[in-house]
């Protein structure tokens, strides 16, 4: 299995997977909200 945590997403941008806690890519910096379209906006992993 190659799924991560709960919460954990992909990013878009450039592909690295990101602890569920990071609002940011950690590789590119990509803004989460922008690029993480599996979180339901009342994810408790929000800000
Ligand atoms: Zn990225």
């Amino acid at each position: 299995m190659m799924e991560g945590k709960e919460g954990d997403w992909e990013c878009n941008g450039c592909k690295n997977r990101n602890y569920a806690f990071r609002s940011f890519c950690n590789r590119c910096k990509n803004p989460r909200l922008l690029v993480d379209t599996k979180t339901p906006p009342n994810s408790k992993w929000l800000p």
